[in-house]
């Protein structure tokens, strides 16, 4: 089985690069969060464990997450490989999942980082707003109204959600930032970290790190 591991900041965009990758290699995205939701949704006993943390936006402990994903990546879809997304998020889940694989006489092929500075990364995600009476969507940059502060669908006034607010936002990110780094390092002192400069369009990112993945025989794309 072959493993590619998607890193990157909250806002980078990993998400919907690793849907695309996982979609081009014929591969199952595999992605912790979403496998919690699910276990939560079905109240599975490591759903109701997982459930407190999440609503804190903490990280669910690290015995819990690696049993699951670990689980979820012998299911017979895993077979010849997968894409994590949202995994590994510290250190001792990349050492787990490191030894996990080296009993399955594998390795964790390549680490792509989906790199965003951390003042665009607040920018993308301090600039939603939803209008107060149906809570329809905007961004300042990415979809902004026709007129600023006004709902285009229903003229009521558009407002910030609490935890979108910058101060939040920071203190949130500057936690994950942390994390993020030292798995950054595990993988860049393992020689297989990849990063792409995650601030150009959806499609040009893909290329990049399609691009990045050229020299490792088993992902390579052209003839
Ligand atoms: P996500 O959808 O990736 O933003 O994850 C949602 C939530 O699931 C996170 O805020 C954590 O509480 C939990 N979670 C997801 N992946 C992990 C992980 N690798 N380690 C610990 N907690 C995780």
């Amino acid at each position: 089985m072959r493993v590619l591991v998607l890193l990157g900041a909250p806002g980078a965009g990993k998400g919907t690069q690793a849907h695309v990758l996982a979609r081009h290699f014929g591969l199952p995205r595999v992605a912790t969060g979403d496998l919690f939701r699910a276990a939560a949704r079905d109240g599975t006993p490591l759903g109701l464990a997982a459930r407190g943390y999440m609503e804190r936006g903490e990280l669910v402990p690290d015995e819990i997450t690696v049993g699951m994903l670990l689980e979820r990546l012998d299911a017979p879809d895993a077979e010849r490989g997968a894409i994590l997304d949202g995994f590994p998020r510290t250190r001792a889940q990349a050492e787990a999942l490191d030894r996990a694989l080296a009993d399955r006489g594998t390795a964790v092929d390549a680490a792509l980082l989906v790199d965003v500075p951390t003042g665009e990364l607040l920018r993308r995600l301090t600039g939603r707003w939803l209008c107060s009476s149906a809570g329809h969507t905007y961004h300042d940059t990415a979809y902004p109204p026709r007129v600023a502060g006004i709902c285009d669908i229903d003229g009521s006034a558009l407002i910030q959600r609490d935890d979108d607010r910058p101060e939040i936002v920071r203190a949130r990110l500057e936690q994950q930032l942390g994390a993020l780094a030292d798995v950054v390092d595990h993988y860049r002192t393992a020689g297989i970290l990849q990063a792409v400069d995650g601030r150009r369009p959806i499609a040009a990112v893909t290329n990049d790190l399609l691009d990045a993945l050229e020299p490792i025989p088993y992902w390579r794309t052209s003839p």
